[in-house]
């Protein structure tokens, strides 16, 4: 009889990294269908003072994966109105839900309006393919940082004259629109 302890549960997802990719098939494997993994990891395209900590877990329920995050990090952001660097410390704590779909099913009219509210976030992976979770946490931490990045609620900016059109869209470029975007959308 195999010893119980030597079940995929209790090893990391590759590795490299517990931070990896997580094949649908392994996570259907457990018996329990979900997986707790630790964080503690620099992100490649995240630059935070500290590594992001916190635990993922993803549990396989069927048609669509929930994702239950708690995670933080410090991360320096320049501030929209004096350009100072600032530590900004980013705390995630959500359940998310990714669609398990093949390419070809999203074509059907039911996933128009969630195609215009996903732009690039992960919502759904196929059946048989496997999360990133290392692109994942990215997406997840970029929609917890703040949109509008001021070093101080009383910031008076540099002693400048005001910048002409200071609407009350901040500069940000396309990539961080769709998310802040987003974010709006879930907070309102
Ligand atoms: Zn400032």
């Amino acid at each position: 009889m195999k010893d119980p302890s030597k079940s995929p549960l209790g090893k990391p997802v590759t590795d490299e990294s517990p931070l990896g990719h997580v094949p649908m098939s392994q996570l259907l494997q457990i018996p329990e269908k979900q997986l707790t993994v630790e964080v503690k990891d620099y992100l490649p395209d995240l630059e935070t003072l500290t590594p992001v900590q916190g635990a993922i877990k993803i549990h396989h329920k069927g048609t669509f994966l929930e994702v239950v995050a708690q995670a933080k990090a410090i991360v320096t952001l320049v501030c929209d109105r004096c350009l100072a660097q600032y530590n900004h410390r980013v705390e995630l704590d959500t359940t998310e839900i990714i669609w398990l779909e093949e390419p070809e099913d999203l074509n059907k009219a039911d996933w128009t309006e969630r195609e215009l509210e996903s732009e690039d976030l992960i919502e759904r992976i196929s059946p048989t393919g496997s999360l990133d979770l290392t692109q994942w946490l990215y997406e997840q931490l970029c929609l917890a940082i703040p949109p509008q990045k001021l070093c101080d609620n009383s910031c008076d900016g540099i002693a400048v004259k005001e910048e002409p059109a200071a609407s009350s869209e901040p500069e940000i470029d396309h990539r961080w629109a769709a998310l802040a975007k987003l974010k709006q959308q879930m907070s309102s």
